[in-house]
């Protein structure tokens, strides 16, 4: 099979096998970010995307067109309701989809078959897979290091944090290079004094569409020192078995599930205070309702659209949420 093919995804899911293969896996949502974000949602409203459907979901299908791709893979159970037209959209324009599912049921029986539908379709096996996580858990080793960097030494920012762990999900599609930037990062923050952050703020939910949410946090005197979902694409349990670790990963799971994963989080890194970032038009909204419920801290929920500043109405409400509980 030919090697070095770019292979474009739309959440992280077990890109092991796309390194095994000896290709590229694109995480579309970071490269989206990195283009002209605002030019690729207005061609796919152009091409017909109502205005009426998330920003990441038309932004992922605009760089996926003009990204050269060999492929792109959906993840069609366990993230979006709309990942399944977003691939129909994109093999319309002639480029080769496949889709991966985080299966219903969470057991190791499904998600084994899940992981060697995907091998079968990269002609790799289960050794190959394994050695390919063995060097990824390398970095994601030092990711979590990062991370504790973060909440107890605070030698890290939520910023930085988020930078890093976001990432994880393609390795930005170089897993040496990344490293070596991770190393020359890792060796600056050392030296830092410690940031006291007071009030200490979890995030919570999909990444933010806004460009400036953290630095906005770090104005008003706080700053984020648990980013819950960036956090799980770093696979942190780092289990040595592969189909354990998709099973351990929360994000593709019922909010429950990631509260069991939340709630011991926050208390251990003293979290004051709870942001909840969720997109215009996302069914994930709903779950927004739960884990308000269930957090038991203060809790501001901040809705985003376009990949912009973050607007006046939101800004004024993250500056009086600070106000009232700093
Ligand atoms: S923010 Fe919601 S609707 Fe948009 S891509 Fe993510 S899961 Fe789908």
């Amino acid at each position: 099979m030919k090697k070095n093919k770019r292979i474009g995804f739309t959440t992280s899911f077990p890109v092991e096998v796309v390194f095994a293969a000896g290709h590229f896996p694109i995480d579309l949502n970071n490269l989206f970010l990195d283009c002209d974000s605002t030019q690729m949602i207005h061609a796919a409203e152009l091409k017909g995307f109502p205005r009426t459907v998330c920003g990441w979901i038309k932004g992922n299908y605009s760089t996926a067109l003009a990204s050269n791709l060999d492929e792109v893979i959906g993840i069609t159970q366990g993230d979006c309701s709309n990942a399944q037209s977003l691939l129909d959209m994109i093999a319309e324009e002639g480029i080769p989809v496949w889709s991966f599912s985080f299966p219903n049921r969470r057991t190791h029986e499904d998600m084994d078959r899940e992981l060697r539908r995907l091998e079968e379709h990269y002609e790799v096996d289960r050794t190959d897979t394994l050695k390919a996580k063995a060097r990824l858990d390398e970095i994601r080793r030092k990711l979590l290091v990062l991370d504790e960097w973060t909440w107890n030494q605070r030698l890290v920012t939520g910023k930085e944090n988020h930078l890093w762990l976001v990432s994880s999900s393609d390795f930005n599609g170089d897993p040496d290079r990344f490293e070596e930037e991770l190393d020359t990062f890792m060796q600056e923050a050392a030296k830092r004094d410690p940031m006291p952050a007071k009030p200490r703020c979890a995030f919570l939910g999909v990444p933010p569409i806004y460009r400036d949410m953290y630095d906005l946090v770090r104005d008003l005197g706080g700053d984020v020192g648990f980013n819950e979902v960036q956090r799980q694409f770093a696979m942190p349990h780092l289990a040595e078995d592969i189909v354990e670790q998709y099973l351990l990963y929360t994000y593709p799971y019922t909010i429950k599930e990631r509260l069991e994963d939340i709630l011991p989080q926050l208390q251990q890194r003293k979290v004051d205070l709870v942001l909840s970032y969720i997109q215009s038009f996302c069914h994930l909204q709903i779950d927004n309702i739960l884990l308000k419920k269930y957090t038991g801290l203060p809790f501001l929920t901040l809705e985003g659209d376009q990949p912009e500043p973050m607007d006046n109405r939101a800004l004024l409400r993250l500056e009086s949420f600070f106000e009232v509980h700093s």
